[in-house]
């Protein structure tokens, strides 16, 4: 089953546009949306999700139309949002069982061992009658899945699911989405690029609303090969080197700065080829964007792209 996205438009009654005619194919696996803060993940996650409604396009989850029957959605949809919220009193069995029972798991035995095979699969069972406001950040995330897997679902969405956990955890949470990932379409919505390089087979980017690539993460990686030039400069060097090349990350390193530029040719002998890794890929493509809308923006004094200076580190 594939899940079809076209032509996919919101704005919101603010006049903030953050769909932009999205178009997009998902197929079975794990598959990764990947953008900056507002870029438009959430929202496009929300309106798969039928949490709310797009102006105008379709989605389609194999023959069902989600925009129109958002009750068929949500019974193969398990959803696990950015912010989980439980009632902290409750141990993970007890809130588990709640949750199956929501979802029309009547019969006391079969939801039973529903919950109980959950629980084993997200590793949680030895700690279930534990409170979930004593869980850990890791914990309370594969708390998450276990509920978003409750009535075999067969699209899962997460919505930056391991900002704030441990790296033990977020290793620990990996497996699990990608065990999941094999039968069943996984969307994993992250401004993380290292996690999709991990873990998806398919991705897209997306920023300021709109759709910037969809594709392989491997195959765009293989694409970038001998594009990518670095080169280790001081603090004060940056500045010059962003307006003189076309820097689209820069780390600090050993208190100086190690700089990458994309670029077709080396741009001169100062700088040594650089393997390219999927942050290059997106760093240019976000790039490439802001060199766009700068110019169509006549004139206009726009400050430098901060993609270029901060580089968010999963650790
Ligand atoms: P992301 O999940 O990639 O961070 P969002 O979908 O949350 O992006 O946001 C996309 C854009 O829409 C941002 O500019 C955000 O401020 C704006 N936005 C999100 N939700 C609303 C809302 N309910 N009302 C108005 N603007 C919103």
């Amino acid at each position: 089953m594939n899940l079809v996205i076209e032509n996919l438009s919101k704005t919101y009654p603010n006049g903030t546009q953050a769909l932009k005619n999205v178009s997009l194919e998902i197929p079975t696996g794990m598959f990764g949306l990947l953008g900056p803060n507002g870029a438009g993940k959430s929202s496009l996650m929300r309106t798969i999700s039928t949490l709310q409604d797009a102006d105008t396009g379709s989605i389609m989850l194999g023959d069902i139309d989600a925009l129109k029957e958002k009750a068929r959605v949500r019974q193969v949809l398990g959803y696990l949002p950015q912010e989980f919220g439980v009632y902290p009193r409750m141990s993970a069995y007890q809130m588990l069982d709640h949750f199956a029972l929501l979802k029309g798991i009547k019969n006391n035995r079969e939801r039973k061992e529903i919950v109980k095979a959950l629980l084993h699969q997200t590793n949680l069972y030895q700690q279930r009658n534990i409170k979930l406001s004593n869980y850990s950040g890791g914990m309370k995330q594969r708390f998450g899945i276990a509920q978003a897997l409750l009535g075999n679902p067969k699209l899962i969405i997460v919505d930056e699911p391991t900002a704030g956990l441990d790296p033990a955890e977020r290793n620990r949470f990996h497996n699990l989405l990608s065990e999941i990932g094999e039968n069943i379409i996984v969307i994993l919505s992250t401004h993380i690029v290292e996690d999709v390089s991990n873990l998806c087979r398919n991705m897209a980017i997306i920023h300021k609303g709109e759709l910037l690539l969809t594709g392989n993460p491997r195959q765009e990686i293989e694409a970038a090969k001998g594009k990518v030039w670095k080169k280790i400069i001081d603090k004060e060097a940056l500045q010059e080197h962003q307006s003189k090349y076309n820097v689209v990350s820069s780390h600090m390193f050993d208190g100086q700065i190690i700089v990458k530029v994309f670029d077709e040719n080396r741009p001169d002998a100062s700088f040594d080829a650089s393997e390219p890794d999927l942050e290059d890929v997106y760093f240019s493509h976000i790039k490439v964007k802001e060199q766009g809308m700068q110019q169509t923006s006549e004139g206009e004094e726009t400050p430098p792209s901060d993609s270029t200076i901060q580089l968010e580190k999963s650790e």
